[in-house]
């Protein structure tokens, strides 16, 4: 414990307040060098037609490999990243990223795809946003049909202004995802306002779809919602065969997870990736 004295009174702080704080300072720092000196990469993970067992695009996953710490994982920095505003160069470099990735394996004669990108709220929320993305897709050269965006319930949450800037990303022929659906506050009828492509099904559906009558209504429910609303829909989290196959009974023909692949390397990612001329 440390005592804090001053004002006549004790303070008593609990250890693992302290060392969180101290934690959440180092990682905060860190993550500003990090930025500067370049210590993120970023993974690809295939999205697969579950019926034809055919890649059908990629969703970009930023790592953070921190020469001393090792690899933090996103969960654990990009709340950090968003609070601090370090998401916004970050950010922009992840966009960037992907997009001389999308140019890297059109010139090298792959099949075009839609690379997924996430984006947080917190950079949705800048006045420039939208001509900030149209900047970096014209200066690597990539037509806006190959990028598609994931952003969380809350991005749609009924800000009109932040819908109204997705809206505006649509409109330069982005494709948005909203992303882990149904585990925000969406109502179903809500839906058909919302600015988006793509439902992305929440793993925590799918992890026991093969066994939950309750996963698989609702898995079905969102199937049918997003053939109402002519939305594509996809799952996450796809870890067995047996999954794979409930999906496709419910529907649900697209799909993301460890059955397939799990996140790799551009280099390691582009084997799965059908050529022009095959
Ligand atoms: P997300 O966008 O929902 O990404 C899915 C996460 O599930 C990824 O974790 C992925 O590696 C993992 N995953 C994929 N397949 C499976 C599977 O079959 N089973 C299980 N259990 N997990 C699977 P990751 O890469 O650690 O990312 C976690 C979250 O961090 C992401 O969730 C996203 O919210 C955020 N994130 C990751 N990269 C970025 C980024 O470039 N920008 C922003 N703003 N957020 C990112
Ligand atoms: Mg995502
Ligand atoms: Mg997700
Ligand atoms: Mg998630």
């Amino acid at each position: 414990f440390v005592k804090e004295h001053g004002g006549g009174g004790v303070k008593m702080y609990e250890p693992g307040t302290a060392t969180k704080t101290l934690e959440r300072i180092l990682l905060e720092n860190e993550l500003r060098k990090s930025v500067q000196m370049g210590h993120f990469t970023l993974e690809y993970q295939p999205k697969m037609n579950l019926y034809h067992g055919e890649l059908s695009g990629v969703e970009a996953l930023v790592r953070w490999n921190h020469p001393d710490l090792g690899r933090i994982p996103p969960d654990k920095f990009i709340p950090i990243a968003e609070e601090t505003k370090i998401i916004l160069p970050l950010g922009e470099w992840i966009l960037r990223e992907a997009c001389k990735q999308a140019y890297n394996w059109q010139q090298r004669g792959y099949k075009p795809f839609r690379i997924a990108v996430n984006m947080s709220a917190v950079q949705l929320d800048e006045p420039t946003i939208v001509e900030t993305i149209q900047r970096i897709l014209t200066e690597e050269k990539v037509s806006p049909e190959f990028i598609e965006l994931e952003l969380t319930e809350t991005s749609f949450a009924d800000r009109v202004e932040m819908r109204h800037t997705i809206q505006r990303i649509r409109d330069i022929g982005i494709q948005v995802a909203i992303d882990d659906f149904g585990t925000g506050y969406s109502t179903f009828s809500y839906i058909k306002e919302l600015p988006a492509d793509i439902l992305k099904i929440d793993m925590s559906f799918i992890r026991d779809i093969d066994v939950n009558e309750n996963s698989r209504a609702i898995v079905k429910a969102i199937v049918t919602l997003a053939a109402t609303a002519g939305l594509e829909v996809i799952a996450e989290g796809v870890e067995t065969e047996k999954q794979a196959n409930v999906l496709i009974e419910l529907g649900c023909l697209e799909g993301q997870g460890y059955f397939y692949s799990k996140p790799l390397p551009a280099e390691e990612c582009e084997f799965m990736i059908p050529k022009i001329d095959e």
